[in-house]
């Protein structure tokens, strides 16, 4: 729909807009109101270029858009009667909690076989490890490759499933063939388009496999966030979970303007699952359990929780942020209440 700053287009305006249109297949249809008419894209008006050209033009003053700009991961698509299975538990019909510690430290595995088998036992259907680390500051520990094998040992020895990040197509490969379930990409990389097709290309026919979007910390439009799925989405494995993560500029005393707020609105555009990070968004301990039980009131399909068994002696984020295993289950517990409050009702958004 294209609305004009003035109250109607002259004939030559006109003229100029149905060439642009009809170059894309399209046409325009006037719909004349008393004071004012707007004009209707009539046919397929996804074409980004054609949508630049016209607002580009200068007496227009905006485009509306009807039709969703992703195909995939828009609520229409075939997609939406999909539902993906993660650590037995299928997204929006159980609570879903991954859990485990921020970083993996390479020399001392035991804390993070001891937060494995920890998490487990408070209720945590998948297991989270970071092996390679996006940090701020360069001269911070960045990871460690050989983190990965302490991360499938956990695996193996709880039975969980694995999430971790992966910021480079050499990591996709490596997490991959070591048997790394979710690949998360983290907020920083979340609009790095070539790593979205680099893990669309490698999971295209891994349906044994699924990615967990981070949302951006400068992420603006809903679109934005459910276009970057669209990304790995467009290679063939719809196994995907939006999972929001705090955003910046940040709520004072947070480490990031907590987002959980937004998953009503993306049900209402996407058929994705939405799976929210309590602990990068508020960034402390004390303030997760919180953020946790607020992100399932929104209805939120699942969490994504930093524990450790001993904080202190962490490393990357867990110091400051990771819950104990003891805090973990309470909020399991109270998220389930919870949960099966949310869908007794009848508030409509179970
Ligand atoms: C993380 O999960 O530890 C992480 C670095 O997350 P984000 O990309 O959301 O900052
Ligand atoms: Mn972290």
């Amino acid at each position: 729909m294209i609305l004009p700053k003035t109250n109607r287009l002259t004939p030559e305006q006109l003229a100029e807009i149905t060439a642009i249109v009809g170059e894309f297949g399209c046409k325009i249809q006037p719909i004349v109101g008393a004071v004012r008419t707007i004009y209707a894209i009539v046919g397929d008006e996804r074409d980004d270029l054609m949508i630049n050209r016209l607002e580009g033009l200068e007496y227009v003053d905006r485009i509306d858009r009807i039709q969703s700009p992703f195909k995939l991961m828009d609520k229409r698509s075939d997609l939406a009667t999909g539902r993906l299975t993660l650590g037995g538990v299928t997204l929006g019909q159980d609570l879903f909690v991954i859990a485990g510690q921020c970083t993996i430290d390479p020399k001392n595995p035991n804390y993070f076989y001891e937060t494995a088998q920890a998490v487990k036992e408070a209720g945590a259907q998948m297991l989270r490890g970071g092996v390679w680390k996006p940090r701020t500051n360069p001269y911070t520990f960045q990871g460690d490759t050989k983190s990965l094998d302490i991360l499938m040992e956990a695996s193996r020895r709880t039975g969980l499933p694995v999430d971790t990040e992966v910021m480079e197509e050499e990591h996709i490969k490596l997490a991959l063939d070591a048997g790394v379930t979710l690949l998360q990409v983290g907020a920083r990389n979340a609009l790095n388009y070539s790593l979205l097709r680099a893990i669309g290309r490698a999971v295209a026919t891994r349906t044994d496999r699924a990615v967990l979007l981070k949302r951006s910390l400068h992420m603006g439009a809903l679109n934005e966030f459910i276009s970057a799925a669209e990304y790995i989405a467009a290679f063939g494995n719809p196994n995907i979970v939006l999972c929001p993560r705090g955003t910046s500029p940040t709520l004072d005393g947070y480490r990031n303007h907590p987002d959980e707020s937004i998953t009503p609105l993306l049900k209402e555009k996407t058929w994705a699952a939405v799976v929210v990070d309590p602990s990068h968004s508020v960034g402390k301990a004390s303030y997760v359990p919180a953020c946790s039980l607020a992100a399932i009131a929104y209805g939120a399909d699942g969490l994504c929780i930093e524990a450790h068994v001993s904080p202190s002696h962490g490393i990357g984020d867990d110091p400051k942020q990771a819950v104990t295993p003891e805090v973990l289950k309470e909020i399991i517990t109270q998220s389930r209440q919870l949960w099966a409050i949310r869908h007794a009702g009848k508030l409509g958004h179970g």
